[in-house]
This record gives structure tokens, sequence and C-alpha cells, in this order.
């Protein structure tokens, strides 16, 4: 998924980063669970089912030990909150420690008890089916888990002198199962991806308008409403100011509905060059937008209204070579203790309305006249 990053735009990163951890949360539970249920049964098995030449049973419960303990700690992360490691960090240590014990039985089975060497097969079936499903994230995760590893283990089965031939035959099952499982999770890791693209942009048209790119009414109200709860409770003030084209109509009717659309374009770009980060910008309706101004008075808002009036009017926009300065009239509110978030824009419309009648191009803050 890490290489899938190429193909999301750059402002859903974060999103995507906050998706995958969910993605890898689960499977960190889930694979835990499922891990310590396999281990337990094939320790029990093992001691109770099968005749051992040598007497390994102390070392096999030592080997798996550490994936015991891999487990417990992500299910402990899960439960508990401890230790903040991202899921990846327990899928890896998961992940490594299960090929680790794949891997260590073979190698003490093909010293000590050549004889049962192929029983190991169908653990370290499991065992990399298991790895590689953790290495849900990236090929890289699966080279770091898994690939690293098996050729260690190669290493050491050359440096010793086992017998590869045997051991090819050993690997045959477990590669073609993990053959399979890397498959199987690109597919994983595709279907994911389109998931969360077309999530996104689903949620992109719902929530902004498709000309400005601005917020549109149904994402900017929640803002509101988070503010008035925070203005609320820390008894602190929040504006709005609601903004109007002056005689847009004879935009459209001059020049054409395009035109007008690049000028609505040009408004949205210097409204919000003069907001700070923290404040909303949202078109409200045809040529109306309305800005949100949290942990400011009537003082602050009007300051910000006029430096947006004074951005239109002091620079006119070329509309097929011809200079037009499009002005732009606004209605600012204060919020007032115990008043609800529709009487303020209300009050707001009715300021705009003012600044309309008494020659544009102009702001008014509410109840001030
Ligand atoms: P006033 O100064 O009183 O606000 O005059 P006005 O002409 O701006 O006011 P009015 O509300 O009568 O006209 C708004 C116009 O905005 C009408 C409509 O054609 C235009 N308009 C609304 N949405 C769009 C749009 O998305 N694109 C374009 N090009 N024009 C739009
Ligand atoms: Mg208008
Ligand atoms: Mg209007």
């Amino acid at each position: 998924m890490d290489a899938a990053k190429n193909s999301i735009p750059q402002k859903w990163h974060p999103a995507f980063e906050a998706y995958k951890e969910r993605m890898e949360s689960g499977l960190q539970y889930g694979g835990a669970v499922l891990l310590l249920v396999t281990v337990s049964l094939y320790h029990l098995s093992h001691t109770h089912f099968h005749v051992h030449q040598a007497n390994l049973g102390t070392t096999e419960l030592l080997l798996r030990l550490p994936l015991v303990g891999a487990t417990f700690l992500a299910l402990i992360a899960h439960w508990t909150g401890y230790p903040r490691w991202p899921a990846r960090y327990f899928l890896r240590l998961m992940g490594i420690t299960l090929s680790g014990l794949a891997l260590a039985l073979l190698y003490l089975f093909t010293l000590y008890e050549p004889i049962m060497v192929t029983q190991v097969s169908d653990a370290m079936t499991i065992a990399f089916f298991g790895a590689t499903v953790m290495a849900l994230r990236s090929l890289r995760e699966w080279i770091l888990i898994v690939l690293i590893p098996v050729s260690v283990f190669w290493l050491a089965a050359i440096i010793k002198g086992l017998p590869l031939v045997t051991l090819v035959a050993v690997f045959i099952g477990p590669a073609l199962i993990m053959f399979v499982t890397c498959m199987l999770m690109a597919f994983v890791r595709k279907v994911a991806v389109d998931g969360f693209i077309s999530r996104e942009k689903l949620h992109e048209i719902a929530t902004t308008d498709p000309l400005t790119g601005l917020l549109n009414r149904r994402a900017f109200m929640p803002l509101v409403r988070q503010e008035y709860a925070r203005a609320t409770r820390s008894d602190s003030v929040f504006s709005v100011i609601l903004a109007d084209l002056d005689k847009f109509k004879k935009v459209n009717d001059t020049w054409g509905h395009e035109a007008g659309d690049l000028v609505l374009l040009e408004t949205a770009t210097r409204l919000g060059s003069c907001l700070r980060q923290q404040d909303a910008l949202c078109r409200w309706g045809g040529e109306e937008f309305l800005i949100l101004l949290p942990d400011t008075d009537a003082e602050g808002a009007m300051i910000v209204a006029e430096k947006c009036r004074r951005q239109m009017a002091d620079r006119a926009i070329d509309i097929h070579g011809v200079d037009h300065t499009q002005t732009l009239s606004l209605g600012a509110a204060e919020h007032r203790t115990s008043e609800g978030i529709d009487p303020l824009i209300i009050r707001a419309d009715e300021a705009l309305y003012w600044a309309k009648e008494h020659g544009r191009n102009r702001a008014h803050l509410s109840g001030s006249n």
C-alpha cells in the first residue's frame, strides 16, 4: 500500500495513513488471537502426540516464547493502548517471530530428527501464510518479515552442510502458499486503495463546491456548530461574515456565464488569501460566501471584512482582455451569548442587506446602524 500512495492525491495522504492504521490494527488483534490459538494447539500436539527421538520439547517451547511474547504484547497494546506503537510494528514483530519459529524448527529437526522433517512442512505452510498476511502494508514488509529470515536460514543451512535437496522439498508447499498469499494480499491492497479513493471522492463531491473548490454549505455547518459549542463552553466569541458580489448579474449578462464563473473562482482565491489558517470559507450560495472567524470579536471581524472588500475593489480582474473591477458587499456579525446559529447568520444577512442598500462595495457590522 506504500507504493499505492503515489496514486493517491497528496491532500489525502494523512487520511490514507489513518485508514491503513485502522486496517492494520484490526489485523494486529485478529492475528494475535489466531496465532495464540494456533501456537498453543501446535505445542500441545507436538508435546503429547509426537514421539521425539531427541528430547527437543524444552527447546521447542523456548523457540515458541518470542512469538507468544509478541502476540501478548500486541494484545496488551490493543486492550490498554500501551505501548503506543503503530500497528505495523506489532505485525512486524509477530511476523518475524513466526517466520523465525518455523525456520528454527526446520533447522532443529533437520539436524536432530531428519525422519520428521517433512512434518514441519505443514507448520511452515501455516506460518508463512500468516507472516505474508501480516505483511499487508507492502512488499517491503514481506521482504523484512519473510524473505530476510528465509535467506538467513538458507545461508545457515549451506554453512552447516544440511541436506539441501530435502529442504527444497520441504519448502515447495510453503513457497506455493506464500506465492498465492502474496497475490491475494496485492489484490486486498488494491481493493483497499480503490475503496479508499472512491470513498474520499464521494466525500469530496458531497462536501465541496466543484467550481471554486471551497467547502459547501453542508460541510461548513458542522464547523460553525463546533465553533459555537467551543465558544459557548469557553465563554469566548466568534464571528461570521456573509459576502455577496455586487451587480454580478451584469457580469453574466455582459460577458457570459463562463466569465461569471471565472470571477467567482478569483473571488474565492482572494477571499481565501485574507483569512487565517483556523478561519473557514464556504460558498454559501450562487455568488455568496460565508466566512467563519473563530475566536474573533466584532472589531476583528470588521478588519477582516474590510480587508476582503479591498482585495476585490483594489485590483481588477482580467475578463477576455478587459479589466473588470468586481466589488463585494459584506455583513459581519459577532455571536451573542445564548444566540443560536441561524439567528446569527440572519443578522449577518441583514447587515449585508444594509451594505447593499447603502451603496454596495462596503462592509457593515450587525447592530452598528
Ligand atoms: P446585488 O449587487 O444586489 O447582489 O446584485 P446581483 O446582480 O449580484 O444580485 P442577484 O442576486 O440578483 O444576482 C446573482 C447572480 O449570480 C444571478 C446568477 O446568474 C449569478 N450566479 C449565481 N451562481 C452562479 C454561478 O455559479 N456562475 C455564474 N456565472 N453566475 C452565477
Ligand atoms: Mg450579488
Ligand atoms: Mg446574491
